[in-house]
C-alpha cells in the first residue's frame, strides 16, 4: 500500500495567518496550532498537513538572509519526513524569500511553494484560503509512479505558479500580485488544476539534497535614473567591505556614457567589485551588445545579468560570493542558468 502522503506546512510571518481580535478590533497573528480551524478544507485533502510556525513571527519586511538559513534548516531537518513544503510569508519580500531559497536548497527533488495573501484568513473576503488550499494541493501533487509534479522552488499566487526565482510582485492591492514577466507559469489554476509540464524543472540527473546556508550579503544594489550624481554612484562603490553591485540599468542594459561615469566603473571593477547589469525592465534581457551606451560596460567588465529579477540577481550574488573560492568562478556562475533563474 503506498505511504500517506504528508505535506509540512510552515508559517513564517505576513498577513495571511491574521485575524481580527474581537477585543481590540486589531489584527493579530493566530496560532497557527489551530490552522485547520480557520481553513477547516485541510481536513478534506487525502493527504496530512502537519503546521509549524516561526516565533517570533515577521513581517517579511524584516527579512534576513538569517532567517532563509533558519527556514532551509527546516526544510532540510523535515526532508525526509515530508513529500512537499508550503512556506507561508508576507507578500512585501517573499520574491527575494523564493529566490533565495531557489539557490540554498542544493538537488531539490520535492516542492516548496510560497504562498500568502493580500487580505488576512480572518476576513471575510481573504484571498488566504484559496491560496493556502490550492498551494497545498500542488504541494502533494505526484504522478502515477509517485514523484511530485513540481520539484522545485515556486510561490503560488491567486491562479498561477511560478517559479519562485523568476517572480516579482507587482502589486500591493490585487489578488494576483505577483508576476513573472520572462518565464511562463509552472501551472495554472481554474476549474482544473494544469501543469505546464515542458517548463518545470524535473532534472532527474541530480545528486543528494544539500542545504547551503550561508549567503553574504555585502551586496547593494545602484538603480540608475536621468541626473544620477557622481557622488551618489561614488558613495556606492566605496561602501566599506562591499563585493558586489547589482546596477539597475536603462532597456537592455544601457546606461550614461559620461567619462565621470564610466571611470567609476572602471575603478570599482579594479578594485574587484562585480557589477552585475540587470535592467529596470520588468520584461526582457540585457544585450550589452546592442547600443553603444552598453558595449561601455561590457568593455569595462560589467557581467550580464541577462533577464535575470533584480530579487534572483542579490540573492543569486550572496550565494555565490558566500560559496566560491575566487572571483572568476563567481563571475562564471553568474553567466550560467543554476536554478533556472535566467535565460542565456
Ligand atoms: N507587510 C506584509 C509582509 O510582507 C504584507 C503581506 O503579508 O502581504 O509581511
Amino acid at each position: 500500500m503506498q505511504k500517506e502522503r504528508q505535506i509540512l506546512l510552515i508559517y513564517t510571518g505576513g498577513t495571511v495567518g491574521m485575524v481580527v481580535d474581537p477585543e481590540t478590533d486589531s489584527l493579530v497573528p493566530f496560532d497557527f496550532k489551530n490552522v485547520s480551524e480557520h481553513v477547516p478544507e485541510i481536513k478534506k485533502f487525502d493527504f496530512l498537513v502537519d503546521s509549524i510556525s516561526f516565533n517570533p513571527l515577521i513581517d517579511s519586511s524584516d527579512m534576513s538572509p538569517l532567517i532563509w538559513s533558519k527556514l532551509a534548516g527546516v526544510i532540510e531537518d523535515n526532508y525526509l519526513k515530508y513529500d512537499g513544503f508550503v512556506i507561508l510569508h508576507g507578500t512585501d519580500t517573499m520574491a527575494y524569500s523564493a529566490s533565495a531559497l531557489s539557490f540554498m536548497l542544493q538537488n531539490l527533488g520535492k516542492p516548496v511553494v510560497f504562498t500568502g495573501s493580500q487580505l488576512p484568513l480572518g476576513m471575510l473576503r481573504t484571498d488566504g484560503k484559496e491560496n493556502i488550499i490550492t498551494a497545498l494541493e500542488i504541494a502533494a501533487a505526484q504522478n502515477n509512479i509517485h514523484q511530485p509534479l513540481v520539484p522545485e522552488v515556486s510561490i503560488f499566487f491567486q491562479d498561477k505558479l511560478f517559479r519562485g526565482n523568476r517572480t516579482k510582485k507587482d502589486s500591493s492591492e490585487q489578488f494576483s500580485a505577483f508576476r513573472s514577466a520572462n518565464y511562463p507559469p509552472l501551472a495554472e489554476a481554474g476549474i482544473y488544476l494544469k501543469y505546464n509540464y515542458s517548463v518545470i524543472n524535473n532534472s532527474t540527473n541530480q545528486g543528494p539534497f544539500t542545504v547551503m546556508k550561508k549567503m553574504d550579503s555585502n551586496v547593494a544594489i545602484l538603480k540608475l535614473f536621468p541626473g544620477i550624481s557622481r557622488e551618489v554612484v561614488c558613495s556606492i562603490f566605496n561602501i566599506a567591505g562591499l563585493k558586489a553591485v547589482v546596477l539597475e540599468t536603462y532597456g537592455s542594459g544601457n546606461a550614461p556614457t559620461a567619462k565621470w561615469f564610466l571611470d567609476e566603473v572602471k575603478e570599482a571593477i579594479a578594485r574587484g567589485i562585480i557589477i552585475l547589469n540587470v535592467s529596470q525592465c520588468m520584461g526582457g534581457s540585457v544585450e550589452m551588445g546592442r547600443y553603444e551606451t552598453g558595449v561601455y560596460l561590457l568593455n569595462h567588465g560589467v557581467v550580464s545579468g541577462y533577464d535575470i529579477t533584480t530579487e534572483s540577481a542579490v540573492t543569486k550574488l550572496m550565494f555565490l560570493l558566500a560559496n566560491c573560492k575566487s572571483t572568476e568562478e563567481i563571475k562564471s556562475s553568474l553567466n550560467k542558468s543554476l536554478q533556472g533563474e535566467i535565460n542565456l
